[in-house]
Formats: C-alpha cells, sequence, structure tokens
C-alpha cells in the first residue's frame, strides 16, 4: 500500500515515555507503507532546562509553520510552580482551537464496560475557558483566573464537533456545559450549539449540564456520541472516558486548528515508565491514525486501527492492562502490530472516515456588532480589611455627588451588603457594584470620576465595566442580589 506523495511531518518524541511512544508509532506508519518524511523536532523538559521559557524553540515553530502537520509525544510540564505548559503553548500557538478524543471499547482489553458497546468522541475547545492561563492575585491572599469564552470560538468548535461527526457518520451530538451556573460564558457554548444545530438536520442535537454528564457516562456512556464542550470540562470529561475503555494508554487525540493539525496521546509523559520498554504506545500509535485520516490515507488508517484491534483480540498486552509482571513490552507489542497489518479484527467495525471540513479561519477579530452599546455602571474590587456594614457606609459617602450610586456589595460572588447574608466568613477582596442614578447613559469621564473617589480612600484590585449591548445586561447578578 505504498503511497506515492511523499509528505513531510513535524515529529516531536516529547519526554518521559515519549519517545518509545512515538517511535512505535513511527514504526507502524512507515511498515503500513505511507510515505511520509519525519522532520524531528524537540520541546519540552530539555529546552527548558536549555533556558527557553516557553519550551518550544524556534526550530520547532518554524518546521511546523512549514509541515502543519506534528506527531507528537507528551511533554513534561513543572505542576504548580514554574513556565507554562509547553503543550498548552503549542496549541495555543496554532490556534488548534480543537482538541478531539475518541474511545472505543476494544477487544481483548476486559473493563467493566466490556459489551457495553462504548464508541464515542469528547470534542474539547482547545484555547479558550480557563486554559487561557490569565491568573492574577488580587490581594496577597485572593487569586483569580479568567474565564475568557468568545462566540467565534465557541461556534468554531461547535461547527467543527458537528463537522467531525458528519464525516465519521455519527448520530448526535451532546453539548456539556455548565450553563446553569456560568450563564454568560458557558452559557456561550449553549446558545452557539442552539444556533448551528440546525444546519445539520441528520444529527441529533442535545445539551447536558456536565456533571450529569460526568454522572451519565459513568452510568450508561453507550448512549453517547460525541460530546462537545469548553476546555476545562472536556480535559476532565476525556480523562473520565479514556478510563472506560481501559485507562491513558489507549486515549489518542488530535488537535485541529483551520490548518495546522497537532496528533498525540491523552496521556502525559509518565516519567516513572520512561525508558523501560513497558508502556503501552497505543495512545500515540491511534493518534498516527488520526493523522492518517486527515493526511487523506484512508486505507492505511483503516490497516493500522485494524492490526491494533487485531493484536489485541489476540492477547498481546502490555503491563497497564494486564499487570506489569503478565504484559509484553512495547517493542514486542509494536512488532505483533506490524505483524498484523493486512489482518482484519473480527466482531468489531472499523469507522470509514469521510475527509472532515475543517470551518476556515475568520480573520475579523469582531464577529459580534450589537445595535447599541451603554455604560450603566462599574464593579469596583477593592482590598480591604472592614467588615462589609463598614465598608459600605464608606462607598456611600465617596460615591456622594458623583453619577453612581453604590447598589451592593459582594464576596466572592454573594450579596453582603446592604442587608447582606451575615453567615458569609468574608474575605478581604470585596465587589462594589455601582449603578447610574438615572436611566441617562454614562460616560467613562463619570466612571473614572468615580474610581478617583474611592482610590482616595481604598485600594482597588480590579474593575469592570457594566454594560448592555442591545439593551441586554452585559454582566449576572451576584447571588441574592435584586
Ligand atoms: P501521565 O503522564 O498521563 O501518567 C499518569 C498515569 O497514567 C501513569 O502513572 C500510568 O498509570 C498511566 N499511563 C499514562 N500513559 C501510559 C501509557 N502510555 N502506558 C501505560 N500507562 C500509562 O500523567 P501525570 O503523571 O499527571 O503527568 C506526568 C507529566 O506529563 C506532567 O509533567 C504533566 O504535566 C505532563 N502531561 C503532558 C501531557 C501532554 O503532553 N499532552 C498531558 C498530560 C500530562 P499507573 O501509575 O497507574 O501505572
Amino acid at each position: 500500500m505504498t503511497s506515492t506523495t511523499s509528505r513531510t511531518v513535524t515529529v516531536i518524541p516529547g519526554d518521559g515515555i515519549g519517545p518509545e511512544c512515538v517511535n512505535a508509532a513511527i514504526d507502524i506508519v512507515d511498515a503500513v507503507g505511507v510515505n511520509i518524511e519525519w522532520e524531528e523536532r524537540h520541546a519540552g523538559e530539555r529546552i527548558f532546562e536549555a533556558g527557553v521559557a516557553s519550551g518550544v524553540p524556534e526550530e520547532t515553530i518554524e518546521s511546523i509553520n512549514r509541515t502543519r502537520v506534528v506527531l507528537k509525544g507528551p511533554l513534561g510540564t513543572p505542576v504548580g510552580y514554574g513556565e507554562k505548559s509547553a503543550n498548552v503553548t503549542l496549541r495555543k500557538l496554532f490556534e488548534t482551537y480543537g482538541n478531539i478524543r475518541p474511545v472505543r471499547e476494544l477487544p481483548g482489553v476486559q473493563t467493566r464496560y466490556s459489551g457495553s458497546g462504548i464508541d464515542l468522541v469528547v470534542v474539547r475547545e482547545n484555547v479558550e475557558d480557563l486554559y487561557a492561563g490569565i491568573e492574577h492575585m488580587q490581594t496577597p491572599g485572593v487569586a483569580q483566573c479568567l474565564k475568557l469564552i468568545s462566540r467565534k470560538g465557541c461556534d468554531k468548535i461547535v461547527r467543527l464537533a458537528f463537522e467531525f461527526a458528519r464525516s465519521e457518520g455519527r448520530r448526535s451530538v451532546a453539548c456539556a456545559t455548565k450553563s446553569n451556573i456560568m450563564k454568560l460564558t458557558e452559557g456561550e457554548l449553549k446558545r452557539s450549539f442552539e444556533r448551528i444545530a440546525p444546519e445539520y438536520p441528520e444529527i441529533e442535537a442535545w445539551h447536558v449540564i456536565v456533571d450529569n454528564c460526568a454522572h451519565q457516562l459513568v452510568k450508561k456512556p453507550e448512549q453517547f456520541d460525541v460530546i462537545v464542550t469548553t476546555n476545562m470540562n472536556g480535559d476532565i470529561l476525556s480523562d473520565l472516558t479514556s478510563a472506560l475503555v481501559g485507562g491513558l494508554g489507549f486515549a489518542p487525540s488530535a488537535n485541529l486548528g483551520s490548518d495546522v493539525a497537532i496528533f498525540e496521546a491523552v496521556h502525559g509523559s509518565a516519567p516513572k515508565y520512561a525508558g523501560r520498554d513497558v508502556i503501552n504506545p497505543s495512545a500515540v500509535v491511534l493518534s498516527a491514525v488520526m493523522m492518517l485520516k486527515y493526511l487523506g490515507e484512508f486505507e492505511a488508517a483503516e490497516t493500522v486501527e485494524h492490526a491494533v484491534l487485531s493484536t489485541l483480540q489476540q492477547g498481546t498486552l502490555t503491563g497497564d492492562v494486564v499487570g506489569y509482571d503478565r504484559g509484553v513490552s512495547t517493542s514486542e507489542y509494536t512488532k505483533a502490530i506490524i505483524a498484523n497489518l493486512g489482518a482484519r479484527v473480527e466482531g468489531y467495525t472499523v469507522r470509514r472516515a469521510q475527509p472532515i471540513l475543517i470551518p476556515p479561519a475568520l480573520r475579523d477579530p469582531v464577529t459580534v456588532r450589537p445595535g447599541s452599546r451603554e455604560i450603566v455602571g462599574t464593579d469596583i474590587f477593592v482590598e480591604t480589611g472592614l467588615y462589609p456594614e463598614q465598608l459600605g457606609p464608606v462607598l456611600e459617602r465617596l460615591a456622594e455627588g458623583s453619577a453612581l450610586r453604590l447598589k451592593m456589595i459582594s464576596n466572592r460572588g454573594t450579596k453582603v451588603y446592604p442587608d447582606g447574608n451575615r453567615n458569609i466568613d468574608v474575605v478581604d477582596q470585596y465587589r462594589c457594584r455601582f449603578i447610574r442614578r438615572d436611566d441617562e447613559p454614562l460616560a467613562l469621564a463619570e466612571v473614572r470620576d468615580l474610581i478617583g473617589r474611592v482610590e482616595a480612600e481604598l485600594a482597588w484590585c480590579h474593575i469592570e465595566l457594566l454594560q448592555h449591548f442591545d439593551g441586554q445586561p452585559s454582566f449576572t447578578k451576584a447571588q441574592g442580589e435584586d
């Protein structure tokens, strides 16, 4: 099945178990006869150690800019300190906004769900949400992470989910959000989903609250086909789904952008197994299968997938499945897959995919243009050791004679003034909500005047404008606010 046209793919071996997994995938893809030139580049731990703060050096970026396709091993990230994740940097640098994470029941891999026919895909938004990583300490004791969700980002991921479902002939797409609580951010995805779903009438579209989605995935996973969700939800749900079919060793993924794709396992660098020739390379091998489909090599992709499933069906299993005292080595497992190229797995179907239609990038930064907008107030966050009943009168006095009045104060989202809940164990960061005294639109100068008045006596640490777009508030109420 040797293909004639050569294609260059950037390959990043990665850290820990990465090189073992990636070498297995390369050996299998080479053996199936697809004509790929692998251009090796690096990122991750050794690059951090060499002093490149991003973990992604210029020659790697240059290679990806040219090849537009990457097969990568996991990259180690310092946890809870130090530099940002090089994985996240790569996804963001190339705007690979969609992370596609399929799982399916595997022959020979016994789990408590064996026989239920799990075959689902989590489509995770990959560049927005809390993973934008915009964090600040607002006071020495109060941290904040901005959850940024754009309509443009939501529209793109929803379309990608439906296009992916269509390319694989899948029957339904569920949208999993926490929009009952985060009505503006998570709600944005739900609204995009409701707007775009009718363009795909052959696919059933339904919404599920994300916590119930986790519950349903454990209880009755076979009810799901494609799940589209925001970044953090998708991160958690897709680790959960990988455990349903045998663990992270079997969970592949594709990071898709409008014209760059990065294929990698869901798992990390599992450093304790590095260099021991014991780990399960299936996740990276199945990521390479996704890559072959992306490159239009459907026959080769199907051949490799059949070979992996046949190998498992024959009982050739790595230590993560049968215990490290009984499992075959990574290299033996890889050889068995190569020996099975051309075999057909019995009793299991392999999906015949069509080319996926990736929505083109909309270069216009402005995708929503309201007919009207007006400033109606401001939230000034202040750092103070005062109690709410002390702070309220101070703010009311400071706002006297200005265009705004104090409406309420909240502490971590719950109203504490006036008539606040006295059970709240307050911290030293308050959101002070000021609104216009009459129905006239406010000028920015009037907001600035108020900030100046507050600043004269209190330390502000964050400010938000309160606006109406097309007459609708651009902000939510505090818990307990009328
Ligand atoms: P991890 O590397 O995924 O490993 C967690 C556990 O999963 C392992 O200890 C092992 O379980 C199992 N496992 C993962 N891959 C396996 C494989 N191929 N074969 C067999 N078992 C496998 O997660 P982590 O320990 O939390 O993270 C380690 C490093 O990887 C961190 O620096 C993290 O930031 C990074 N990371 C990178 C990526 C990425 O590059 N995309 C993703 C996630 C994490 P048992 O211990 O039960 O045997």
